[in-house]
């Protein structure tokens, strides 16, 4: 499998509760390397952009305010089949229905507050690295 390169965020319920660590951890065990690691204040307009796919949705003003509500960690992620791994890695968007062992199981509130972002294809990959990265940042 190639190795490929996905976006993270450590989303701010996880922030609160001094998780970045606990989180890392997990995602370390799993064979992921953290290429680029940042902690930010995200602005509402990086957030909608962000978040731009679900603008439709009636979740979107609440998830706008989480993302926005304190610290977020934005991180590169490196591995084989880095993408598929660490979505697997983090759990469903739901904590109740998360495989054991996995991010949002072990750390989520719930379905919103769900401690972790991860992109879901190559090219939302590499657009959501570039929202918050530059070359330069990144040390593979
Ligand atoms: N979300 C929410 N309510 C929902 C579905 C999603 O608040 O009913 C939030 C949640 O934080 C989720 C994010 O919107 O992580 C993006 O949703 P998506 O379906 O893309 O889930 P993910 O890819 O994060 O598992």
């Amino acid at each position: 499998m190639a190795i490929e390169r996905t976006f993270s965020i450590l989303k701010p319920d996880a922030t609160e509760r001094n998780l970045t660590g606990a989180v890392n951890a997990v995602i370390e065990k799993a064979g992921l390397r953290i290429i680029a690691q940042r902690r930010i204040r995200m602005t509402r307009d990086q957030a909608e952009t962000f978040y731009a796919v679900h603008k439709a949705r009636p979740f979107f003003g609440e998830l706008v305010d989480f993302m926005i509500s304190g610290p977020v960690v934005v991180q590169v992620l490196e591995g084989e089949g880095a993408i598929a791994k660490y979505r697997e890695v983090m759990g469903a968007t739901d904590p109740a229905k998360a495989a054991d062992g996995t991010i949002r199981k072990l750390y989520a509130r719930s379905v919103g507050e769900n401690s972790v972002h991860g992109s879901d294809a190559p090219e939302t990959a590499a657009q959501e690295i570039a929202q918050f990265f530059s070359g330069n940042d990144i040390a593979g």
